[in-house]
């Protein structure tokens, strides 16, 4: 704690070792952000002990076989203090070599320290250095001291035999040969092949540097009150204000974060004694210490502390771990106490993490049970028990029981089911599968493409890897933010859509210059798009209204008719039911954009896959069942997603959109007629040529003019087009002029470009992602090469023959933070993603402005 040392001048001019004082030349990008936080609290005037900080290059060096001179680092310390070296990497996260402590440590340390500490607190700290001095640095094999029992001097000497045995040395007693070959092992720890794949992972840069820093100890043992341990003055997971910690007398490091037996926490607790009962007065300058350290650091530190007969000593600092609710929690209060600004609030917050709040959570410390692991298609969790069936889910529903649906896909006729189901696992599918978008867009957790589990759903059983099986009414957790399936009921956190996440999303609202819409496709979702204050509906997929009980019969009857006579009559039963649908988003979205998709899907999908439907169908149509079955396999297409699907079916079967354009504008006249002014706006999906557009548009227009005439009133409509074919990208120059806006529908885009089945990809997505054939799954995450360079054409095409034109995405990528950087620079107006991922791109939307 010598401050002041005269050898202080000498050591400065070594370039090599550092003395961290106020003033000394320590920066994160040269000593890493430990080096940087000390100094920090040198300046704050904390009792922080004496510390020497290495620089990358320094220990870059000494990973290449150098050695600095060990005296211009010793001569920084008492003789016979004992030293502790820790690293200092620029992240925290990108981690490091473990600490090691009690360097020096020797037999006539040992006889000396038994004077001052006790003959006990020597010999276990002696041990304690032997031990992990032969494992981490000398390498030798743990196994030959992992097994000695006992802290006493048998122990010890045990050791020193084992290291000698194993070393065919002696233990070296002296403390520069102790300390050379600590930085040594650390510098090559670092320098090592697992440990640099292990902080690309965590995103940082191959060659990233380390630094050292070489701290004196304090020994938390001996007389009085001693002791270690670490404070911080908010809870990790929820972020309330709560002092918490944990303390361990008689002990050195981390070890009171160990399996807390004996640990103490830090003020009063009725669980148990805590330090405030037994040392208020190093509690009390502890809470002040940590308290001046969250004002002047700007942020919510976990401080990690020596009581050495009741003198408290800072050894460390380091921001407070934290779940992502914590992190909104704590960002917002330290900008709304004016310790940060509010841009920086939002920069501290992970937008991916936000999912976290807006769903139940698997709790971060329950124990898990993996059965197996998929593609996390929808974030959150929950428990149920298995059904096989969307039947099965609905009588679950019905009987007030949480049921988990298990398919090896699912298609429209399980929409009533996932409805009724608390989660959903598939054995196929990927990040835009059916079970996904359905599962995104209801805010059901849900996991796809799970290929190691072995479903025999016939026989109602689901294997996992480890040859559990798993039947009807058993009892599984979906965790759709990790994509793992756990037996039983793990605890789990409630969402948590609090003031602070609320105050954080109006914020960033004031940042961020793109627009965000939602997908929605009923009330619930409109509901939902509200709740998390989209800017209008972006994607109506008008096909999902006709899942529904009742309607999906009638939808049926329309794909069957055999004339457009008999066809006009079904499409009148439809009208009314789409007309309300409209009536009921244009209410619920009070006067915000509501861009409505005509009819997309392949007929064939709606027809019925099974025994019982095909029978009510027969009923309903008054046919036998063998009528219908055979008109529906005469609907087969070898690839329905490249067949009669999208605007090929506007052209061919008009009257189906003539219907739809006619929903929307009586919807549209209605829901203006008592509140506010609706425009709606009408896209054709899956356009590849221009004169696809004008023909449907030529339609529109007709019935626009023929609802006018009979309404008596006048109405403004938005015509678009969905861009989803790259021939649509690349033609946009002659679409574009015949639209009011286009809409990059980008998972169809990616399916195309890649030649890529959206629906099957899970199968093989994840070995393609681990050989690094893709970076990511680009259904995930957009391709900005290969269709982010078709987005670019269309945009800049687009946008060149019709410059008031309105751009944007509304493919599943908008809702993912690296796919909206590439949207912004692209120049869209806005993105449009599930309501569920709204306040992620908010917030990612509002980074990429600041
Ligand atoms: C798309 O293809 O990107 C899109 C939004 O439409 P869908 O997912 O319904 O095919
Ligand atoms: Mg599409």
């Amino acid at each position: 704690m010598l401050h002041g040392n005269p050898k202080d001048a000498a050591v400065q001019n070594d370039p090599n070792v550092t003395l961290i004082t106020a003033t000394a030349p320590v920066a994160t990008t040269t000593h890493g952000g430990r080096a940087k936080c000390l100094q920090r609290l040198v300046r704050l005037d904390l009792p922080v002990p004496r510390t020497v900080a290495l620089c990358f290059d320094t220990v870059k060096a000494i990973a290449a076989g150098g050695m600095p001179d060990l005296s211009a680092i010793l001569g920084q310390f008492d003789d016979r203090a004992l030293l502790c070296v820790r690293p200092s990497s620029e992240d925290p996260d990108w981690g490091g070599p473990g600490a090691v402590m009690s360097i020096g440590m020797s037999d006539g340390a040992h006889a000396a320290l038994s004077d001052s500490l006790g003959p006990a607190a020597a010999t276990a700290l002696y041990l304690r250095f032997v031990q992990s001095y032969a494992t981490h640095v000398a390498r030798l094999d743990p196994d030959e001291f992992e097994h000695i029992d006992g802290t006493g001097p048998e122990a010890l000497a045990a050791a020193l035999d084992a290291y000698e045995d194993e070393a065919d040395e002696p233990f070296p007693q002296d403390r520069g040969e102790q300390l050379a070959g600590v930085l040594r092992s650390m510098a090559r720890a670092w320098d090592g092949t697992s440990a640099r794949l292990l902080r690309q992972a965590k995103g940082a840069p191959a060659e990233a540097g380390l630094g050292l820093v070489v701290q004196e100890m304090i020994p938390g043992v001996g007389p009085g009150e001693c002791g270690s341990g670490v404070i911080q003055l908010v809870n990790t997971v929820t972020g309330d204000k709560q002092v918490t910690g944990r303390y361990l007398r008689q002990s050195q490091g981390r070890e009171a974060l160990g399996d807390g037996s004996g640990s103490l926490y830090l003020a009063s607790d009725s669980r148990g004694t805590a330090l405030q009962d037994v040392a208020p007065e190093a509690f009390g300058a502890l809470r002040d210490h940590a308290a001046l350290m969250r004002r002047q650091l700007r942020a919510e530190m976990q401080v990690e502390f020596v009581i050495a007969n009741g003198q408290v000593h800072i050894l460390d600092g380091m921001r407070v771990p934290r779940s992502p609710r914590a992190a909104v929690k704590i960002a917002v209060r330290l900008a709304e106490e004016g310790i940060i600004p509010r841009q920086e609030a939002l920069l501290r917050v992970e937008p991916h993490g936000l999912n976290e709040l807006l769903h139940r959570q698997v709790d971060p410390e329950a124990e898990r049970d993996l059965l197996a692991t998929g593609i996390a298609a929808s974030p959150g969790a929950a428990t149920g028990r298995i059904v096989f069936t969307s039947a099965d889910a609905q009588a679950s529903a019905a009987r007030g029981e949480a049921c988990v649906l298990v398919r090896r896909e699912t298609s429209p006729e399980d929409v009533r089911g996932m409805h009724a189901a608390a989660a959903v696992l598939t054995e196929k599918g990927g990040m835009t599968s059916h079970a996904a978008v359905i599962g995104r867009g209801l805010g059901l957790p849900c996991i796809v493409g799970v290929s190691d589990l072995r479903f025999q759903t016939r026989k109602k059983q689901i294997t996992a890897p480890d040859g559990r099986i798993l039947r009807e009414g058993d009892l599984v957790t979906i965790d759709g933010t990790s994509g793992q399936v756990l037996a039983g009921e793990p605890a789990m956190l409630e969402a948590a859509l609090d003031d602070s996440f609320r105050t954080l999303m109006g914020w960033a609202d004031a940042e961020r210059d793109i627009g965000i819409r939602a997908n929605a496709d009923t009330p619930a979702d409109a509901q939902t798009a509200r709740n998390f204050d989209a800017q209008g509906i972006g994607l109506c997929r008008t096909e999902h209204m006709f899942f529904e009980t009742g309607r999906l019969t009638v939808m049926r009857e329309m794909i069957f008719a055999q004339t457009p006579a008999g066809r006009a009559a079904v499409l009148e039963r439809l009208l009314p039911m789409q007309r309300a649908d409209f009536v009921q988003l244009f209410r619920i979205m009070e006067g915000q954009p509501v861009c409505i998709r005509l009819f997309d899907p392949p007929l064939h999908e709606f027809l019925p896959t099974n025994r019982a439907g095909q029978r009510d169908l027969a009923d309903a149509l008054n046919l036998p069942v063998s009528d219908v079955t055979r008109r529906a396999d005469a609907m087969v297409e070898y690839n329905p997603m490249l067949g009669m699907r999208g605007v090929r079916l506007g052209v061919t079967v008009p009257e189906i959109y003539d219907m739809q354009a006619r929903a929307i504008f009586e919807a549209a006249i209605e829901a203006s007629r008592d509140g506010a002014s609706v425009v709606p706006e009408i896209m054709i999906p899956l356009v590849s040529a221009r004169r696809e557009v004008e023909l449907v548009k030529a339609r529109i227009d007709a019935v626009a003019v023929a609802v006018r005439a009979e309404a008596g009133r006048d109405f403004d409509y938005r015509l678009g087009v969905m861009v989803e074919t790259p021939r649509a990208a690349l033609r946009a120059a002659e679409i574009a002029p015949h639209c009011a806006f286009l809409s990059f529908g980008t998972n169809d885009l990616t399916q195309m470009t890649y030649g890529l089945s959206r629906d099957d990809a899970g199968r093989f997505m994840s070995a393609y992602v681990q050989k690094g054939v893709f970076p990511e799954d680009p259904f995930h995450v957009l391709d900005t090469d290969g269709v982010g360079e078709l987005l670019r054409l269309g945009v800049e095409r687009g946008r060149g023959a019709h410059p008031g034109i309105t751009l944007s995405v509304c493919g599943e990528h908008g809702g993912n933070p690296e796919s909206i950087a590439f949207c912004r620079a692209a120049g869209f107006d806005y993105v449009s993603c599930s309501p569920f991922r709204v306040p992620v791109a908010r917030l990612a939307a509002a980074q990429l402005a600041i």
